[in-house]
């Protein structure tokens, strides 16, 4: 195949086809490529290859077939022109700032974003003299008010974990262009199958693979999309140079994930809904947070920025921490585990789990109660999850 251009083809079909480069062997699916190097024809190729004068692989930390297949599919879905696959979500997190950061530059980060992502920046980057100041997700002022003429980046999950919050990825690629800063969208939760934030104006894409890209849990990795100048040569230099790269065994885990993204992405959307509507009706339960909702805040943004609202919803019970205990303490089927994107149903308590850490204060701020419990739905009967959660909240 060699279609250079898959803008207009549909995501399914990007997502089956995009990237594929056949050997001379015609093999159908893709093929791995377990290679540490590469041998050169000659001295004179060998040459040139070093000196950049020749395009090919010289080095698996530098290019893999396996791996190169996976970053022009997954850029081929973000729209991006550049894709680098890391060894993790956390490595393209830290490979994107520190590619494209120095010392005396000011991250402005929403302060709902993965936990261990936070602890990134306040310790590790702070430490490096990049420092971090964190403001509420959807507070448009806030996030005005927080840049500095420093502030190089500014970083963003939406929607948020556990409480399902939104920011207008349009509105705040607009505040990160007037600004002169770059707008980087961890598009974890929804995947390209619901969210692209590059067409919305955003300027990098990160993804943790190992959630909705591989689905079934198998692999940790992940990848950073964009331009080519920022994500091709820069994050890619700063990769190539300190290491954490994707194995070619991983991308083609997460080659064949993408193979279904669209189809499960869709089925976690329409069981997620279900479950959210089936639990506003239930005695037992305060409230439910779900974009898919007409009682969520944001579902008007919801249903114009993203084509589906996800597989992660979260409720609180009347009770506090004891009756939330209860729920997850009654599941049968569901996996008492904080991880997510996979077919099978995670359940969190997250006030003393992912957010167990923050004091009650912080806690409380970032709207973490006692009775809230995180769902990240899977492919499941709905109907027996269902009766997985009724049998704690009826208790
Ligand atoms: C899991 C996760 C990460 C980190 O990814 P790893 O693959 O675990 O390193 C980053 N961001 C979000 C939103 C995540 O859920």
């Amino acid at each position: 195949m060699d279609i250079e251009d898959w803008s207009e083809y549909d995501l399914d079909t990007r997502a089956v086809r995009a990237g594929q480069q056949r050997s001379a062997e015609g093999e159908h699916a893709e093929a791995i490529f377990p290679t540490s190097s590469y041998v050169f024809a000659n001295a004179a190729q060998a040459a040139a290859r070093f000196a950049g004068t020749e395009p090919g692989n010289i080095y698996s930390r530098f290019t893999n077939p396996t791996v190169r297949t996976f970053q022009d599919r997954l850029a081929a879905l973000e729209g991006g022109e550049a894709c680098v696959a890391t060894a993790s979500g956390m490595a393209a997190i830290y490979a994107t700032c520190a590619g494209l950061l120095k010392s005396g530059d000011h991250i402005v980060s929403s302060r709902s974003i993965f936990g261990t992502t936070t602890i990134l920046f306040s310790n590790y980057l702070g430490r490096f003299g990049v420092e971090t100041s964190f403001v509420p997700l959807a507070d448009l002022e806030a996030w005005e008010r927080a840049i500095r003429p420093e502030t190089r980046l500014l970083f963003v999950e939406t929607p948020s974990n556990p409480l399902t919050e939104l920011v207008d990825i349009r509105a705040l690629a607009e505040l990160a262009r007037r600004k002169g800063c770059l707008l980087v969208v961890d598009n974890c939760f929804c995947t390209p199958a619901l969210q692209q934030p590059l067409a919305l104006g955003a300027d990098i894409v990160i993804h943790s693979a190992t959630k909705y890209l591989d689905g079934q849990g198998r692999c940790v990795g992940g990848a950073v999309v964009g331009d080519r100048e920022r994500v091709g040569k820069e994050v890619f230099g700063f990769l190539r140079t300190c290491g954490p790269t994707m194995s070619p065994f991983n991308a083609w885990v997460f080659l064949k994930g993408l193979e279904t993204l669209g189809l499960r992405m869709r089925a976690h959307c329409e069981q997620a809904g279900q479950l959210a509507a089936w639990l506003e009706g239930q005695p037992g339960v305060e409230r439910v947070h779900y974009p898919g909702l007409a009682s969520h805040p944001q579902h008007e943004l919801a249903g114009r920025q993203q084509s589906g609202f996800g597989g992660l919803l979260s409720f609180e019970v009347k009770g506090g921490r004891e009756a939330a205990w209860r729920v997850v303490d009654a599941t049968r089927i569901m996996s008492i585990t904080a991880n997510l994107g996979d077919t099978k149903t995670t359940i969190t308590h997250p006030a003393t789990t992912t957010h167990g850490r923050l004091t009650d204060e912080q806690r409380a701020e970032a709207g973490i109660s006692q009775g809230l419990l995180r769902v990240a739905v899977g492919l499941e009967s709905v109907r027996d999850l269902q009766n997985d959660l009724a049998r704690g909240l009826g208790a």
